[in-house]
């Protein structure tokens, strides 16, 4: 085959949860594409030390490692990489192997590394062919090398991506802890000082802060002055105790310090707290364990869709080629020149050194400051005074849909934000019911406090639909309670309904004020976003369970039928299983047939009958309406004999339930802001759009409510084209299926 690639993966420098992943996509990949693939233990020095370093990987070198957190291939720093020697021999050892290209997943100094190696390397094939080391036709034909970079830190510190591998579990990790903390800070009104990880970036400290709901966060890139911080910090913890607020907890980055340069300690923060407000304060520093555990579901799925992709860029590339990013930009996976990367976030530790702040803190991206800018005004304990001459808005703020983790987040984002442009901020309870009795209930600053980060919906949530004179009473209470605006945050019969308001307009006057959705569902199943909120924690619910099931089986051989939700969306079906490693998904979208069925049994009976001990199906619960999980468990039972027994699993509604995850607040957070802001704007200037928000092609936007007949498919109750089906479903048949006569 003349495009027959040769590829090494390695893991570099600090361990993050998701390399795994990452390795294990890599490899499966290139089985798939019938390339040659090597695994190097121990990063740069299994390199240089070649031998059993270097080992050649089938299929099931990716074999059980998935849910495991840290890399199983290992990480070392090396000091020999640094030389010149060091790299020589690494060259000579890749070549000896006729590796052409190079996938290298780790930091920043990896990547600079991995760099250095490339523009040597002719250099490197010269001086080994003049020492006799490689012939004429191997100096020739290994002239260079392509590499693949893929970043691996818990920092989130590289620039050209919008998430490193194992952030989002770091963040996990944080979120619990610091949830757990809160509780029993409040307890005892005590304050604490948490220390996080991040090296110079302080974006662990500020998402951990945004999702926590903590009191003062401390980061690299936005420095408090000498003598001032100390003053700022003690008044605005004193103003939280003053109305009300039972704990106080402050982040500090790893890389904290004041405009001088000076280090700010865990202690010096301690010592101030105690000596000028009086306050028991205790410090966490929360070490190490945030690099530990099992990788999130986004840290598996994510990563997953980054090694495949990585892959697919060697395929298409020749070794001249220059390196590759292969990073993340907003939901989508994306390519840049690996060097500026590197070069960019060298360059935000240099500008951190020399005070240049806000460069810094703009190279850093917009996601970043905007949630700075959120952050501010969430530290807040009284919402600033807004100009006094523009018109008090009334906007109402409603859940509709089943429950999902995020919509708390998500209405205490609004009301805050909107609290703090001066204007009225209306919770409706129990959802569209509430609109049409008027349970309307005026909130102020503190009546959301402690609501970033619990599971549920506090204002109720229901599936309501719109009949009749609902509409009426709805016109009415609109009227009646002067609304100016709605915001709705839920899931599809939500949208349906502020839909079915926008139709009769015409009819109800009192319909034409702006109103804005915003996807908050566990299905994933609405149009305008690739993502809603709850979906990640829904996710993550049933990761964590069937890592569980899986280890329960390791005693006998069986197989796992997992049942999980979605109405007749599959995305949490397919998405789980690939985080999973599940072998089969099945799908409404594609039905189920006993022909399928058939080949799945023949597969399994294969499998178990050669030595596999677990198998794992994954099936929407609206797969199929007559082959149901029962049904299939007990085919898979009776015809599996004595090979393997079968059990099934129904999740149920623990995937509804939970404390929203980082990435469930992040979102929710953002989208929030946004569209209480776009509400803000649109009622002022005098416009009455109806839209839903969402997170599309790399960003963020309305789309007019007008679209919604075209873009839903009303019968299964989802979007006529579903982003993960084009991007995620070949890729989970990759990994899940051993290409035919591929070496195991
Ligand atoms: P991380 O990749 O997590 O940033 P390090 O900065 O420790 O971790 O880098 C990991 C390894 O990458 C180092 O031990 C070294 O072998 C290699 N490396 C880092 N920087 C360079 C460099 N400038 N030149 C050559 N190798 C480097």
């Amino acid at each position: 085959m003349a495009n027959k690639k040769s590829i090494a993966v390695l893991t570099s420098g600090g361990d993050a949860q998701g390399m795994n992943p990452a390795v294990r996509a890599v490899v499966r990949a290139a089985v798939h594409k019938d390339f040659d693939v090597y695994t190097i233990y121990e990063g740069y020095k299994g390199m240089i030390l070649g031998g059993d370093y270097i080992r050649k990987a089938g299929w099931s070198a990716g074999g059980g490692i998935l849910q495991k957190g840290g890399t199983s291939i290992g990480s070392a720093r090396s000091d020999a990489f640094r030389t010149k020697e060091g790299r020589r021999q690494a060259v000579q050892n890749l070549i000896s192997r006729g590796i052409d290209a190079l996938v290298v997943i780790g930091g920043d100094g990896s990547l600079t590394g991995a760099n250095v190696l490339r523009q040597e390397w002719t250099e490197h094939t010269d001086a080994l062919l003049e020492e006799g080391k490689i012939d004429h036709a191997f100096a020739e034909k290994y002239r260079s090398i392509f590499i693949a970079g893929l970043v691996g830190s818990i920092d989130n510190d590289m620039c050209g991506t919008d998430m490193t591998i194992g952030a989002d579990s770091a963040l996990f990790r944080i979120t619990e802890a610091v949830d757990a903390i809160i509780s029993t800070a409040a307890s005892h009104q005590r304050t604490f000082v948490i220390k996080v990880m991040g090296r110079n970036c302080g974006y662990l400290a500020l998402m951990a802060g945004l999702s926590c709901g903590a009191d003062w966060v401390f980061i690299p890139e936005d420095p408090p002055k000498p003598g001032e911080w100390e003053e700022n910090m003690c008044a605005l913890l004193k103003a939280g105790r003053d109305s009300g607020r039972r704990d106080s907890i402050v982040i500090l980055a790893e890389g904290a310090q004041d405009t001088e340069g000076n280090p700010i300690g865990s202690s010096d923060v301690q010592k101030v707290l105690e000596e000028r407000l009086g306050e028991d304060t205790r410090v966490t520093i929360l070490g190490h364990v945030q690099r530990g555990g099992a990788p999130s579901a986004y840290d598996r799925y994510m990563t997953t869709l980054l090694g495949c992709t990585a892959v697919e860029k060697i395929a298409s590339s020749s070794p001249d080629d220059e390196p590759l990013l292969i990073g993340v930009q907003e939901n989508d996976v994306i390519t840049a020149p690996l060097m500026k990367c590197v070069a960019d976030t060298q360059l935000i530790r240099e500008l951190i050194k020399s005070g240049d702040y806000d460069k810094a803190m703009e190279l850093r991206g917009v996601g970043f400051t905007e949630a700075y800018e959120t952050l501010k005004v969430m530290l807040r304990t009284l919402p600033s005074t807004a100009a006094a001459d523009q018109k008090q808005l009334r906007i109402a703020v409603l859940h509709g849909g089943g429950p999902a983790a995020g919509m708390n987040t998500a209405a205490l984002t609004a009301v805050r934000i909107g609290l703090d442009h001066g204007h009225v901020m209306l919770g409706v309870s129990d959802g569209f019911r509430g609109l049409i009795e008027g349970k309307f209930k005026e909130m102020d600053w503190m009546s959301v406090g402690g609501w970033v980060n619990i599971g549920g919906a506090e204002l109720g949530t229901n599936r309501k639909e719109l009949t009749g004179t609902d509409y009426y009473a709805i016109a009415r209470t609109i009227e009646e309670h002067k609304i100016d605006a709605i915001l709705m945050i839920g899931g599809w019969s939500g949208y349906q309904a502020i839909y079915n308001m926008y139709q009769k307009r015409k009819d109800f006057h009192a319909f034409n004020i702006p109103m804005v959705c915003l996807p908050a569902t566990i299905n994933n199943n609405l149009p305008g976003s690739e993502r809603s909120i709850g979906s990640d924690t829904a996710l993550n619910n049933i990761v964590q369970v069937v890592d569980k099931i899986k280890q329960s089986a390791v005693a006998s051989k069986r197989c796992f039928v997992v049942e999980v939700m979605g109405r007749h969306c599959g995305f949490l079906a397919l998405v789980s299983g690939i985080a999973t490693g599940a072998e089969r998904v099945y799908l409404h979208e594609e039905g189920v047939k006993l022909i399928d069925l058939q080949k799945d049994l023949d597969h399994l009976v294969e499998g178990f009958s050669k030595g596999k001990r677990l198998g794992l199906m994954i099936r929407n619960e609206r797969a199929n309406s007559l082959y149901s999980t029962t049904f299939m468990a007990a085919l898979f039972e009776e015809e599996g004999g004595d090979l393997f027994d079968v059990r099934q699993a129904i999740l149920g509604h623990l995937q509804q339930g939970g404390d929203p995850s980082p990435f469930d607040r992040i979102l929710a957070i953002r989208l929030a802001r946004l569209c209480t802001e776009h509400l803000i704007t649109e009622c002022l200037e005098g416009r009455k759009p109806v839209s839903f928000i969402g997170l599309q092609k790399g960003k963020v936007d309305f789309v007019d409510m007008a679209r919604w007949p075209e873009l839903v498919d009303a019968e299964f109750q989802r979007p006529v084209k579903q982003w993960w089906m084009t991007n995620l479903r070949h890729i989970a048949r990759i990994m899940a299926e051993a290409p035919e006569g591929a070496e195991y």
